[in-house]
């Protein structure tokens, strides 16, 4: 079994024994250590609330890296305090506990304390990629009741003002004058009210299962769906930014995911900020060159990203890392896609450090299983639970029960319920929250494998597995195969329909740079897959296409792929990445 051993690190780990963690922890126990006398709970108050008046309070809870180069760091007492000052702000327009705050911005501060704001005011929050056009805005916001929107004046214009007269529910919009213009009629200016609001605000009490954030899925395979979270998640960010990312107090800590997505909520504010990390937040879209300079600048530590982004930064070359060592980076960890082993591997290159997968998903809120500092990684492999999590791989049975099947075997990936940060439902979709469950599991739609020392292996969304001559084939197996070979730099495999096998597994592949494709490379390509994969499982038809499409988190969208393929309508791609 290919495994990288850990050596004991310069930093010992929060969790040195994995084994004996999960043995002793106990969801009840981190929970009572965070409740307040009244037995409530507050995620602002976690993240930001009770550190403006502790020992941190001057020491930088969040560093600013504006695209034009500015530079601005926020103290946890000063991130704390427009936080509340915003929290003012949602009580003098009406906002009361429970309604809907839509914050449409780029990753700049006023996004970063608005979302805390709301939270304190315990109002329910949906942070939306700006790149959103029109339509997703306004899907979403009536979707989700929304009641006020922060945004930019330039987004606005662009995005919101063309649908804002079918927004009903939408009573305040606030923008963050971005031009000279002056302000759109029905508009309110953020920065005048935020100057004018007091930076006193009392939180009311907060009863762990208050929702508190509202997450669209990102909807690889289908529509997105609106899971609702509530303020006691904020145990699970704080158990697994300890746990899973290994968080310390003195951590320069990077999360590259944007706060659209749950990951950019969870690890890109909630969790490092109520681990009293300093975060580094850069505003600029991905730019290889640039990222090895805030790694190497910033002396980040901890760096959590997402294997698109580490694809890139591998087709940059090991020459553009070797040139910007980073000895300050002591963990890395990607989430969001599978993680080719040879992704692991190419850490360990580029910065003497192997990357460490984990696996979760907007429902479950905080991440399930994973590779940790102190434990040896299999690459390819997405680690072991969480303490505190209980995974299995289950069969689903025709009575609608569950069957575990044996070590080795592929099945669906599941969880006990019980987890604080667990979505609550699919707002307006009980139904469709219920079929989620069988018994005390919740079914995550994903397949996997567990090994007989307890690592769990992905195979695929259980709606993206391909059926072919018999076989069930999983697209990442042959994704991650066909990577291997030095010409491939992405892949995106999907079904496609044939009268005689069921579905012939047909690969798009996109090259790296300087490599030309030419029908010798495609024969080479399936010859090279055959070999690894075997007749049944390599693809029979490989495209070249010059990029992949991806949703804003970088997925690989397979069935928009699979849609194009066969001439049908694409479907909801609201989610869906320039490319
Ligand atoms: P989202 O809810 O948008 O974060 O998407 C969650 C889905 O992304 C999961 O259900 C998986 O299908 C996929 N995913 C997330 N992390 C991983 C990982 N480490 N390996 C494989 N797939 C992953």
């Amino acid at each position: 079994m290919d495994t990288i051993r850990k050596p004991a690190g310069a930093v010992p780990a929060n969790m040195p024994d994995h084994a004996a963690e999960c043995r002793r922890f106990r969801w009840d126990e981190a929970r009572a250590a965070l409740l307040d006398a009244a037995g409530g709970l507050n995620m602002a108050q976690l993240a930001v609330g009770r550190h403006a008046r502790g020992p941190i309070a001057a020491k930088t809870a969040l560093r600013w890296l504006g695209k034009a180069g500015a530079c601005c760091d926020i103290g946890y007492a000063e991130l704390d305090a427009l936080a509340s000052r915003f929290a003012n702000v949602l009580a003098s327009l009406g906002l009361a506990a429970g309604d809907g705050v839509f914050l449409l911005t780029g990753r700049i501060p006023a996004l970063y304390y608005a979302m805390l704001g709301a939270l304190k005011h315990r109002c329910r929050v949906t942070p939306l990629f700006s790149a959103f056009g029109p339509e997703p805005i306004a899907t979403r916001v009536t979707l989700g009741a929304g009641k006020l929107l922060l945004t930019t004046s330039s987004l606005y214009r662009k995005k919101v003002e063309p649908v804002r007269a079918s927004l009903g529910s939408l009573q305040q919009v606030l923008l963050l004058r971005d031009d000279e213009a002056p302000l759109p009629p029905g508009t309110l200016d953020l920065e005048a009210l935020v100057a004018e609001a007091s930076p006193d605000y009392t939180v009311a009490h907060t009863a762990p299962d208050t929702p508190a954030l509202l997450h669209f899925t990102s909807g690889t395979t289908g529509k997105p769906k609106g899971a609702l979270h509530v303020h006691e998640a904020i145990v699970a960010h704080i158990a697994t930014g300890r746990l899973a990312l290994d968080l310390k107090p003195d951590d320069v800590y990077w999360c590259t995911a944007d706060p659209g997505w749950v990951t950019g909520t969870s690890y890109g504010i909630l969790a490092p900020l109520a681990c009293g990390v300093t975060l580094v937040v850069d505003e600029a879209d991905f730019d290889a060159e640039r990222w090895y300079g805030i790694l190497q600048r910033e002396r980040v530590s901890v760096w959590y990203t997402a294997p698109t982004a580490v694809r890139m930064m591998m087709r940059a070359g090991t020459a553009a890392a070797q040139a910007h060592p980073c000895p300050a980076l002591r963990f890395i960890a990607s989430v969001g896609e599978p993680l080719n082993p040879q992704a692991v591997r190419w850490g360990l290159e580029a910065f003497g450090l192997p990357i460490h997968d984990n696996w979760w998903q907007t429902e479950t809120g905080g991440i399930m299983v994973a590779n940790y500092l102190s434990m040896d990684i299999r690459p390819g492999s997405m680690g072991k639970p969480l303490p505190g999590i209980e995974a299995a791989v289950l069969q689903r049975q025709p009575d609608g029960g569950v069957q575990p099947v044996p070590d080795g075997a592929e099945g669906e990936l599941a969880l006990r319920r019980g987890w604080p940060s667990m979505f609550r439902t699919y707002l307006n979709e009980e139904e469709r929250y219920r079929k989620c469950f069988a018994g005390d599991w919740y079914l995550t739609g994903d397949l996997a494998r567990r090994d007989a020392d307890g690592y769990f292996w992905f195979v695929g969304r259980a709606d993206d597995m391909i059926k072919s001559s018999g076989h069930l084939i999983g697209p990442f197996e042959v994704e991650s195969a066909l990577m291997e070979h030095p010409a491939v730099h992405e892949a995106g495999v999907i079904g496609k329909p044939d009268p005689v096998v069921g579905e012939v597994v047909k690969a798009f592949v996109a090259l790296k740079p300087g490599v030309e494709a030419s029908d010798a490379l495609r024969r080479e390509l399936l010859g090279f897959a055959r070999q690894r994969l075997g007749a049944a499982v390599a693809p029979k038809e490989i495209a070249f296409a010059p990029s992949l499409p991806k949703t804003r988190s970088g997925k690989i969208m397979r069935r928009l792929l699979k849609a194009r393929e066969l001439g049908l309508p694409e479907g909801d791609t609201s989610t869906l990445e320039a490319t």
